[in-house]
């Protein structure tokens, strides 16, 4: 009998969301402080052996698409050798990543070899400076460049815009133009309580705000159907090569159809980004558990997944949410 991951609900659980390192070459507002956060040490990050054994359980309970996020991922030593192994393990049929867009040509051949063809890069803005203000990192330049060898080698390239008051509303029209020269897929996200710093305001500018200002602009805008489980709505200007979409990531609008389960780079095991961890596989495993207990401690913790984001981020509402470079997204 075909083994799946199916929580309380119904739903079915076949994309992990795999974080392998919490580091990052960046300083985004909106996910951590200036001064980082208290990066975890390296014996405390799951081994790629560990990572690989945890994946060929996964995979064989219905797994079949993983997402490689961080910190940013390509900041991990080995981390190619990683996915070279990734790419040949039995069920899982779709490896997607997730960068801020520093990573080199070496590494986009190597994916290119691997099959590894889906790649969202974080963009919040079009404007050096304001780049530089939201990231704390003078990288625009490299980061654009990077997205436009993406594209050159066809690569299938979604950038994410996380779309905050007084920080980058004078971008998103601009990214919406970047669509009508390039085929690619521009995502303003809202934003998200996981910026390490323990304060948070409720965004201002949701899909609702969003979707309204950019029809204003944009009037003869078309509605496309979006993918089963997507996060995204997503349109199209008549004539523009590429697309955009709006992630209700703080409204949390899509949870009806989520598929996702989550796996922290410490092996916190989230069947929510927004509750707290269910269990910590890589404790479960130091600990000499057997590939069952391992096996039955998942299955525990999906069967138990909550009905939505506001259910599950109730269920740790004392505890000070953590920066989003360690859930991964
Ligand atoms: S908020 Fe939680 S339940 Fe909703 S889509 Fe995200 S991970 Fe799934």
């Amino acid at each position: 009998m075909e083994k799946t991951l199916i929580d309380q609900y119904g739903r079915t659980l076949n994309y992990l969301r795999l974080s392998v390192t919490d580091r990052c070459n960046f300083r985004c507002y909106y996910c951590m402080p200036e001064e980082g956060v208290n990066f975890v040490e390296r014996k405390d990050l799951l081994t790629y052996e560990e990572l690989e054994y945890l994946l060929a359980i996964f995979s064989e309970y219905g797994v079949n698409k993983v997402r490689i996020t961080g910190g940013e991922p390509f900041v991990r030593k080995g981390i190619m050798d990683f996915l070279e192994k990734m790419s040949r393990m039995q069920g899982i049929n779709q490896i997607t990543v997730t960068s801020n867009g520093t990573l080199d040509r070496d590494q986009m051949i190597i994916l290119k070899r691997l099959g590894i063809k889906k790649i969202n890069i974080s963009l919040d803005s079009l404007n050096r400076q304001r780049f530089f203000e939201i990231t704390r990192r003078d990288k625009f330049d490299e980061v654009f460049q990077c997205i436009l060898d993406l594209l050159g080698m066809g690569f299938d390239v979604k950038l994410n815009a996380v779309v905050a008051d007084k920080k980058n509303i004078s971008d998103i029209l601009p990214f919406i133009e970047l669509t009508k020269a390039y085929d690619l897929s521009v995502r303003f996200l809202e934003e998200m309580p996981f910026n390490g710093s323990g304060s948070f305001e409720v965004p201002k500018w949701n899909h609702v705000v969003l979707y309204e200002y950019i029809a204003a602009a944009y009037p003869n805008l078309i509605k496309l159907s979006d993918e089963k489980n997507s996060t995204s709505a997503n349109y199209r200007i008549p004539g523009y090569k590429g697309s955009f979409g709006i992630i209700a990531s703080f409204s949390r609008t899509f949870c009806g159809t989520c598929n996702r389960i989550r796996l922290s780079a410490t092996g916190e095991f989230r069947t929510c980004l927004y509750g707290p961890a269910n269990t910590n596989l890589r404790d479960v495993l130091r600990s000499g558990a057997s590939r069952e207990e391992l096996i039955r401690e998942i299955v525990l913790a999906v069967a138990k997944k909550e009905k939505d984001g506001f259910e599950a981020e109730a269920r740790q509402a004392e505890a000070p949410k953590k920066s989003m470079s360690f859930l991964g997204g």
